[in-house]
């Protein structure tokens, strides 16, 4: 360890951004994979692993079944390609992806921009040439909360895979309600023209990688990829830090 960093520790002993626990009893406690988060909340991060749905990313609860096409996915297939987290909406990732909601949002886009964006690497190294999106805040939306959650994390991620950033083309032009709030086809209904394309000319024929915190229906998603499309884009993929399964639906 650094010594300077040492002394920093020492001096301003650091906290987990999730759970402001003291990260040391005595010297280095700090989780090799992340110098952020304390070991209790790591344990607490739940991976989405298989079998998801390959389309929505909606991880099924059952343990034998492979991936497959989900009931939603079958019925009307989205606007986008293919969207993936590496969390499921529970636990850690669920205490954290509130706070970075509502304040703390430097410690922990800090913490969790760095996972969102290995992730990516991962998951996006086939596609050349992606422009990273983030899902754009309403303007009174991002009065009220000081800062766009999804773009502090889409910096890191367009950092990451060296691709552009665009975070001006899309615009949400209507401000709606919690989506948690309403019933399955309020919701489809409550995004339905939020989104409008100022302009096309960064999108055109490229693939865009559009970026949110947490995707629980998908329908936000599924709108802005919609918008994209027509507005002339190739590919759309979806990255959010959780996906909630159907049972996490808040
Ligand atoms: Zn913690
Ligand atoms: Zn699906």
């Amino acid at each position: 360890m650094p010594l300077v960093r040492l002394l920093t520790d020492i001096i301003y002993p650091p906290r987990c951004v999730i759970c402001s626990r003291f990260l040391w009893n005595g010297l280095l406690t700090r989780d090799s994979r992340s110098p952020f988060f304390c070991r209790e909340c790591m344990a607490d991060f739940h991976a989405i692993a298989s079998p998801i749905c390959p389309v929505c990313g909606r991880p099924f609860s059952s343990e034998a079944a492979e991936d497959h096409v989900c009931e939603d996915c079958l019925r009307k297939r989205p606007f986008y390609y293919a969207a993936r987290a590496p969390y499921h909406y529970k636990g850690a990732i669920l205490k954290a992806v509130h706070r970075l909601k509502y304040g703390s949002k430097g410690l922990v886009a800090k913490g969790l921009g760095p996972l969102l964006a290995r992730f990516a690497a991962l998951q996006m190294q086939a596609v050349e040439g992606v422009v990273v999106m983030p899902v754009p805040l309403h303007p009174r939306r991002l009065r009220e909360r000081g800062f766009n959650q999804s773009l502090l994390l889409a910096r890191y991620v367009s950092r990451a895979l060296s691709a552009d950033m665009d975070f001006l083309s899309l615009r949400r032009v209507r401000y709606t309600r919690p989506q948690t709030k309403l019933a399955k086809e309020e919701r489809r209904q409550n995004v339905r023209g939020a989104f409008q394309l100022n302009d096309n000319a960064t999108i055109r024929g490229r693939p865009i990688l559009l970026v949110d915190d947490v995707v629980t229906t998908g329908n936000t998603l599924n709108e802005c990829a919609r918008i994209l499309r027509k507005g002339g884009a190739q590919k759309i993929y979806g990255l959010s830090l959780a996906r909630a399964s159907r049972q996490e639906r808040p």
